[in-house]
């Protein structure tokens, strides 16, 4: 997709008629520590209620994506590829270079009023977090959920963003209206490793407490366990400690995701272990020999592990959290053996 598939509008700044023709609306850069070194490129999408390509093979079919890019700046983002289609960066540039689709929360609502929408089901960070930082400024989200709300459709929700706490009770009023799915990525609990490879994130253990906070208001929330990182986070004790944690937190369920490479994704992080873990390079090449996924052998053994955790913390069975129009595989529930169009938020 390139940028003029996005966007819509006459103003523009110098900069981004420079970089993406005359679509783009304006730039903009925030002088606080919270923003440094961000650009953001506010653009009035055509487009937000969009259909997934290839949907038979999602278990969803309508996504909702505010954004593109996302400062939380994981290493190993399957979405990084995807700014590479607006001719941006996949490496620091999806990291710093954000597009805000300032006019999403009224396309939401337009395209619910349709007579031609039958109220299909709307998932929500397949691509990138909708809470990553930006929402704290754009205040996108709350007009999206009032909208859903308003017109009891159904939905879900995976990030890694604790802003989503702010939405609390619109998110209380939406589920007394309809279906809504809420899961928060945790894929492990190891600061250390949190810090180089999610460096953008909240810790893991704020977003647990979002898990906490949601589970005491009487919103069920998942986690899923995205991603597990071969040799790094996947040791008994270490997939132990997070299970344990994720049921401490009162989680529904918790779903595994083993992490996968995708072109975009693989040479970022590629570049990234040989920095921080040059001995493990070897391993990873033959690990992911075939492609972007881990063996099935590996993927269904990181499956047994943590369900046989999930088993012995009493979490919830996998689907337990899920939305009852979206059944596992789904955005919360991903299946471990397949083409997932998820970022691994
Ligand atoms: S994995 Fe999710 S939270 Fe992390 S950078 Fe990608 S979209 Fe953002």
């Amino acid at each position: 997709m390139r940028w003029e598939n996005l966007a819509t509008g006459s103003e523009h700044s110098r900069a981004d008629a420079a970089l993406f023709g005359a679509e783009a609306v304006t730039t903009r850069t925030f002088d606080t520590p919270e923003f440094r070194g961000i650009t953001f490129h506010e653009i009035r999408a055509r487009s937000i209620v969009n259909r997934v390509p290839g949907a038979s093979r999602m278990p969803f079919e309508w996504t909702v994506n505010p954004y593109r890019g996302c400062t939380h700046a994981c290493v190993y983002c399957f979405a990084r590829k995807s700014h590479g289609y607006l001719d941006l960066d996949t490496g620091l540039g999806f990291d710093s270079q954000i597009v805000v689709k300032v006019n999403a929360p009224e396309l939401v609502r337009r395209r619910l009023a349709s007579p031609r929408w039958q109220g299909e089901h709307i998932a929500m960070g397949t691509n990138v977090d909708c809470y990553q930082r930006a929402e704290g400024r754009y205040r996108l989200m709350p007009g999206i959920l009032a909208a859903l709300r308003d017109h009891a459709n159904p939905f879900s929700l995976l990030t890694k963003g604790t802003l989503i706490l702010r939405d609390l009770e619109l998110l209380r009023q939406a589920a007394e209206v309809t279906d809504v799915g809420i899961s928060v990525s945790v894929g492990f609990t190891d600061e250390g490793l949190w810090r180089t490879v999610e460096p953008g994130t909240p810790a893991p253990e704020r977003r647990l407490e979002v898990v906490r906070t949601l589970a005491a208001h009487g919103i069920g929330c998942g986690v899923l366990m995205a991603p597990v990182i071969p040799f790094l986070s996947d040791g008994p004790d270490q997939l132990r400690a997070t299970v344990r944690a994720v049921a401490a937190a009162g989680a529904t369920s918790v779903t595994p995701l083993v992490l996968h490479l995708r072109p975009g994704a693989r040479e970022w992080f590629m570049s990234w272990l040989g920095r921080h873990h040059p001995y493990l390079v070897r391993r990873y090449e033959r690990l992911y020999a075939e492609g972007a996924y881990a063996p099935k052998w590996y993927q269904r053994r990181i499956t047994r592990q943590v369900h046989d955790l999930a088993r012995e913390y009493r979490i919830g069975p996998a689907d337990a959290g899920m939305p009852r129009r979206v059944r596992t595989p789904g955005p919360t529930g991903a299946p471990v053996s397949g083409p997932v169009q998820l970022s691994l938020l």
